[in-house]
């Protein structure tokens, strides 16, 4: 058989612990026999973030937004630990914060779907896709204590000097206080991602905040949403039959459990910091849950949401097979390859990215399946195998499909 062709490479970013193992597991069986792989290859595992002083990252980041299209393998964020484990000089950043941030991107969170792995809710039928607005409010905010006596004003000085002053509370005992911000760029951008996406994926979006409560502030996101939607996007969501709907959060949270899924849910920082856990939770493993990053024009980053599945590897490390998942994984080598198929009109790649996903889905569905899985399985028997059992067992389901 030919090899697959492709003409303007991945960017491929590597990463950590047991899911860099998964990495070279999936490229060697599931992809390199198939598809002749281009890709710009970056290590962003910690010990080569160490050696270069973290640049490797921003170089990724980089070529993610010249190419377009990214696949990323999870990898550590340091902490204290970490710092004595690696023996590193300094706490480098999240790399995902980095690209995040050099991106100006918006992350969707999307759970895969089996026969057999049934959600909590058994309304739901087709994946929920969380947008979440990963720009300040809460986690930019500056918050402090107050004692009785206080008074918590909101000043705000302008460019020509003017002061602006509002009165919050005048407080009679001890108390707390904050004052968060938001600005219109950032929430435009987080807008039009989600707009874009919606179209890509043809789903139905929802955007859903406060603004009865906090008239301004989440009044402002209320009409960004609109404004961009009724100028730019409105047509383009008529033509392919979907919906732009904006709702009170409250209500989104007893429309969605009542749904039947299939949409995709924008939120404010905390609101999808908060549901984005309930939902992948309520669909059964965060193994199970894929994420994309994609930023207004159009730049891609495909990965799994969860970590690098460091207790997996301290057991790998001791010579043990492990049954760690690969699935979310392997979505994103699929999602990439697709979304690469489609920038450069290769039919064919993006014909094989769909059967990788329909081959790993059919051995699930056959009952051979990792651990995490086995022991949710609800759709008979089911034989837990190692990860590199269960990637064979792809490799010989796809092997047949080509
Ligand atoms: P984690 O790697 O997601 O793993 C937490 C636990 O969830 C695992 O111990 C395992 O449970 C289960 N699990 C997660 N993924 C699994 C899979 N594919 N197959 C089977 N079980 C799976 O989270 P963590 O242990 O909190 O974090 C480990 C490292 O990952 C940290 O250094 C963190 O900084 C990093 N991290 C990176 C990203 C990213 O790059 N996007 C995201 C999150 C965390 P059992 O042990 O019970 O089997
Ligand atoms: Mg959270």
């Amino acid at each position: 058989m030919d090899k697959i062709k492709m003409i303007t490479p991945l960017v491929e970013m590597d990463g950590d612990e047991m899911t860099r193992i998964i990495w070279q597991m999936i490229k060697d069986e599931l992809i390199l026999p198939f598809v002749d792989l281009k890709t710009e290859y970056y290590d962003l595992g910690l010990p080569n973030r160490e050696a270069t002083k973290d640049q490797v990252t921003k170089d990724a980041a980089a070529a993610n937004a010249k190419y377009g299209v990214a696949v990323k393998c999870a990898t550590i964020t340091p902490n204290s630990g970490r710092m004595t484990e690696y023996n590193l000089t300094q706490m480098w950043k999240s790399p995902n914060g980095t690209i995040r941030t050099h991106l100006d991107g918006t992350v969707f969170r999307a759970p895969i779907l089996v026969n057999g792995i049934s959600p909590v809710i058994p309304a739901w039928q087709k994946p929920i896709t969380i947008a979440r607005h990963a720009y300040a409010d809460i986690y930019k905010a500056v918050d402090a204590t107050a004692n009785p006596g206080d008074v918590l004003k909101l000043t705000s000085v302008a460019a020509d000097g003017s002061v602006t002053e509002k009165t919050v509370y005048e407080f009679e005992c001890p108390g707390v206080m904050l004052s968060q911000y938001n600005k219109d760029t950032s929430i435009e951008n987080f807008a039009r991602a989600c707009f874009n996406y919606a179209l890509d994926t043809c789903q139905d979006l929802w955007f859903s905040a406060k603004d009865t409560i906090i008239q301004s502030y989440d009044g402002r996101f209320r009409d960004i949403f609109q404004n961009l939607y009724d100028t730019e996007y409105k047509q383009k969501f008529e033509a392919k039959g979907l919906e732009y709907v904006y709702t009170l959060i409250d209500d989104a949270v007893a429309r969605c459990i009542r749904s039947k899924g299939g949409f995709i849910w924008a939120l404010k920082n905390y609101d999808g910091d908060v549901m984005s856990d309930m939902v992948s939770a309520a669909f059964g493993s965060l193994a199970m849950m894929t994420s994309v990053l994609v930023n207004p024009k159009g730049v891609y980053e495909y990965e799994a949401a969860h970590g690098t599945v460091t207790r997996h590897y301290y057991r790998y490390l001791k010579g043990e097979e492990t049954s760690t998942n690969p699935m979310a994984t392997i979505f994103a080598w699929s999602g990439a390859l697709h979304k690469r198929g489609e920038k450069d009109s290769l039919p064919e790649l993006m014909a094989f990215a769909d059967k990788l996903e329909a081959a790993s889905l059919t051995v699930i569905q056959s009952g051979i399946m990792t651990g995490d899985l086995a022991a949710m399985y609800t759709g008979g028997d089911a034989k837990a195998v190692t990860t590199k059992e269960f990637i064979i067992e792809i490799k010989n389901v796809l092997s047949k499909a080509l």
